[in-house]
């Protein structure tokens, strides 16, 4: 999508990929410097490496504790950008859906999940309920929840675990937007879903992370109950480049085309 972009846009640049081991990310940092490339992206697993090596974070990196996107400065200086949140409240409002304001439940503790919330806060949401299941990605999810607490104070945050299943009908029946950033409905699981249909309703959101299949379990059933939307993750994935490819460039990816060629 870049390369296709950078020659659509008349830019003279080429995007590489390089897989290097999480225990080089600062020895590969240190070496992008040196070749003075002009920005890089970061995927799992060193996301997080990668802003503790940077000079400056945006709000939602910092927020995040990790980076997708990296930029470099006149100056050579690296800042640390995260657009996985941007991305995702993109999506949503290419939907008609604005986060402003509304309240969210989000499944998931990891790293979607903490883009996703950081954004939704940083973005005026005005509440958003977490639940994850009482797994190794519960503390952080708790660390999460007092991070956004301090930092966006008018955003209500809460942590519940995933099994207490009436807490769980009772965020659903009470919220605006229901998000999945959970593995569940991705291959191998695309069989599964968190939520009971019958919580489904007309005036609910449904916004999915998983993109492969492009139409979940629970987006399916979204669409079944007549929800208000039912967005799958694959915008997410196109619109975190396009976040990504503007702070790189200054331009704007042919998003529409990049849709249709790519995705
Ligand atoms: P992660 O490994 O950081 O987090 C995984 C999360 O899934 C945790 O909250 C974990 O508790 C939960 N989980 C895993 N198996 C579960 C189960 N059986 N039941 C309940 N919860 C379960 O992963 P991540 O990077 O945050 O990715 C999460 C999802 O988001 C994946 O499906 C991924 O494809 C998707 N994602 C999409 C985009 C996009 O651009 N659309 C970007 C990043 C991630």
């Amino acid at each position: 999508m870049y390369n296709y972009s950078f020659a659509r846009t008349g830019i003279d640049a080429a995007y590489l990929a390089f897989d290097i081991p999480l225990e080089k990310t600062k020895e590969a940092v240190e070496s992008l410097k040196l070749l003075h490339v002009g920005g890089f992206n970061v995927t799992m697993p060193c996301k997080t490496a990668v802003a503790g090596c940077v000079d400056a974070l945006s709000p939602a990196a910092e927020l995040i504790g990790a980076c997708n996107t990296v930029t470099v400065g006149e100056d050579g200086k690296l800042t640390g950008h995260n657009t996985d949140g941007i991305g995702f409240v993109r999506n949503l409002a290419e939907h008609g859906v604005a986060i402003s304001g509304k309240k969210l439940v989000v499944l998931g503790a990891g790293g979607a999940a903490t883009a996703i919330c950081a954004q939704a806060a940083l973005d005026g949401a005005a509440e958003i309920a977490i639940f994850n299941r009482k797994d190794e990605f519960y503390p952080r999810g708790e660390q999460n929840v007092e991070k956004l607490r301090k930092a966006v104070p008018h955003c209500k945050v809460s942590i519940t675990p995933l099994e207490d299943e009436a807490a769980l009908a009772a965020a659903v029946g009470r919220c605006d937007i229901l998000v999945n950033a959970t593995k569940v409905g991705m291959k191998p699981l695309e069989a599964e879903t968190l939520i009971d249909p019958k919580l489904l309703r007309p005036e609910l959101v449904v916004a999915d992370t998983v993109y492969n299949p492009k139409e979940t379990r629970l987006i399916c059933d979204a669409k079944a109950a007549g929800c208000a939307a039912a967005v799958g993750g694959i915008g997410m994935l196109l619109w975190q480049g396009v976040a990504a490819f503007k702070l790189f460039t200054g331009k704007d990816m042919p998003a529409q085309e990049v849709l249709e060629k790519f995705f």
